[in-house]
């Protein structure tokens, strides 16, 4: 069975930038399940997908573009330090949740100087290149309850 429209797939990644740091895999985890045509997985990714078998091994580039998107300008901003009252230990790396005007996100401190705090808003691998080795492990079509759904329940996927 091919990989297309209305099936789950699974397959074990590793994931790494231009550098070849190891980002993310789904080593010690298990493979990890889709529903292709859902928008589960990153666009560059998914099309990569199309037409591959149990079994098949292969290395994709995702541009940004059709990753997490281009880093956003606008998306960065510097706020003062008490915005941060009650964090002791305010230090660059730390993640918070921010309500913004398109709702709650997730922000990650990226500076401090002073009394200025910077924090940056993007996915944080916006911008990057991401080169994933895929492994499919499993390929099956998707129940009716997974379609209406839009994503895969059971193993590798949504536990509800
Ligand atoms: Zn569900």
């Amino acid at each position: 069975m091919q990989i297309a429209d209305r099936c789950v797939a699974s397959f074990n990644y590793t994931l790494t930038n231009d550098s070849g740091e190891v980002l993310d895999s789904s080593s010690g985890r298990g493979p990890l399940a889709y529903l292709h045509g859902a928008g589960n997985i990153v666009p560059g990714l998914e099309k990569a997908m199309v037409g591959k078998q149990v079994g098949d091994k292969f290395n994709v580039d995702v541009k940004p573009e059709e990753g997490y998107g281009a880093h956003n300008p606008a998306l960065v901003q510097v706020v003062p330090r008490s915005a941060f009252r009650g964090v002791d230990d305010l230090q660059p790396g730390m993640q918070f949740r921010a309500d913004s005007d398109r709702g709650p996100m997730s922000v990650v401190v990226t500076d401090i100087e002073g009394d200025k705090v910077t924090v940056d808003g993007n996915h944080p691998l916006a911008g990057a290149t991401l080169h994933f080795a895929i492994e499919v492990t499993e390929v099956r079509a998707a129940s009716a309850e997974e379609m209406t759904h839009g994503h895969v329940h059971g193993p590798g996927g949504h536990h509800h």
